[in-house]
């Protein structure tokens, strides 16, 4: 039976024991180790068999693991998945809105417990789930797309003579002036981080992926504005030369990295920027993607980017780049971002370099290693449950039955016990 949105019990004062918990900052796991909640935050790890401080409650996890809330660094909750015809135009911004609160929640569900959230094609609706009283993961939001006009980040396939609204062009920029001008307005509009698009994009039609698109200049003026206010950029890079470009002009992130050689690796690696690639949808989108009869045009990009990516991830782990977890989520049904765990253990990563990237390395990324990314001390009681070793199978973590979110219950599945009073969580 599942069960959502508990109060924690007592005050908040929790001891959350299982049979294991992994330590993502350390890289080991450790037997029985219990995790003591006060309030929204964690309060210390205890040794096994340490006892409980008076008055804490227990929630006991017999059999399962206990992990750190899980991080997507690329996901797109706003709106509805990605379909066949040209996105968005057929919305108004409160349905953009509102898929994006049942995005949140199935997100969260998942275990996926903060997110780093990166582009909506109407801007600002981000902004508004981040600070809605919705339930979600914690949200770091880009606001919209810094993106040459007809690019990668615009919407695109209309007639040349159709003028879109402003909030579905308002990061579009044509020189480094603008680029500024256009940083400056979403940072304004409450962005947390800047989104610019410096290649074509497999799935803007009319697009090429390899082909640079927002100049070496460009690029650099958004960092650099985006470094006056103290944010950094993240940058949508397929092709060799825009990862390049992107680097040198100091994105903290290049994301999908679909084109990347050994050279642009050890670029990456050199300047210890982020790479955040996306290597489970392509299989998504070549099987779906054909079903519901999309262009021909995306499915054949799609098709000439998949392998390479994966190719190229090989190449990243091995010259040593900063891997952060990122999916791409609304390209495939929100809730799956796990699926992409087990990807990653097969191009080249180990199962605990694999959770690392989705959890601690994912918080360096987004500047929150203070808050969330492992279970230690002082960081926000975001922790997630499987039963068995995920070490063994990481393919367990696309089926989470426990996910607590700020010291909050929002599920236990296994739980027939009311969400409030004493030892309330006693599996059935
Ligand atoms: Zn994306």
């Amino acid at each position: 039976m599942a069960r959502e949105g508990g109060m924690a019990p007592g005050g908040g004062l929790i001891g959350l024991r299982a049979d294991r918990m992994v330590d993502v900052e350390a890289g080991e796991v450790r037997e029985g180790a219990v995790v003591l909640v006060r309030g929204e935050r964690i309060e210390a790890v205890l040794d096994p068999g340490a006892p409980l401080p008076e008055g804490a409650t227990t929630i006991d996890l017999p059999g399962h693991t206990l992990l750190p809330g899980l991080i997507d660094c690329h996901t797109h909750l706003v709106g509805e998945l990605q379909g066949s015809g040209i996105p968005v135009i057929d919305r108004s911004a409160a349905q953009e809105a509102l898929s994006g609160v049942a995005n949140a929640r199935a997100t969260v569900l998942a275990g996926f417990t903060t997110v780093r959230d990166v582009g909506t094609f109407r801007a600002f609706v981000d902004v508004a789930i981040r600070d809605g009283t919705v339930l979600g993961p914690r949200m770091a939001v880009a606001g919209a797309y810094v993106t040459v006009p007809g690019g990668g980040g615009a919407v695109t396939g209309l007639a040349p003579d159709i003028e879109l609204p402003l909030d579905l062009r308002f990061g579009e920029a044509a020189s480094p002036a603008e680029v500024r001008r256009r940083v400056r307005a979403i940072l304004y509009g409450g962005a947390d981080f800047i989104k610019v698009i410096a290649t074509g994009a497999v799935l803007a039609l009319g697009t090429r992926p390899g082909a640079p698109e927002l100049s070496p200049e460009e690029l650099a003026a958004a960092v650099e504005e985006a470094a006056l206010q103290g944010t950094h950029v993240a940058a949508h890079a397929h092709g060799r030369q825009g990862i390049v470009n992107a680097a040198v002009a100091g994105a903290r992130s290049i994301e999908h990295g679909s084109l990347l050689d050994a050279e642009a690796a050890d670029l990456l690696a050199e300047r210890g920027t982020y790479l955040v690639a996306d290597i489970y949808n392509g299989d998504y989108i070549a099987q779906e993607g054909a079903r519901q009869g999309w262009p021909a045009e995306t499915l054949a990009k799609n098709q000439a980017t998949t392998q390479s990516q994966r190719d190229g991830f090989e190449l990243a782990v091995k010259a040593g780049v900063k891997i952060a977890y990122g999916t791409d989520s609304g390209v495939y049904p929100h809730g799956w971002n796990a699926r992409q765990l087990p990807y990653m253990v097969r191009h080249g990563m180990t199962p605990m370099a694999a959770l690392r990237s989705a959890t601690v390395v994912a918080a360096e990324l987004l500047g929150w290693s203070d808050r969330v990314g492992a279970l230690a001390p002082g960081r926000y009681a975001d922790a997630i449950a499987v039963p068995g070793d995920p070490l063994a199978d990481l393919g367990r973590l696309a089926d989470v039955p426990f996910v607590l979110q700020g010291g909050r219950v929002l599920r236990w599945e296994k739980s027939d016990a009311p969400l409030s009073g004493p030892t309330p969580y006693l599996p059935a």
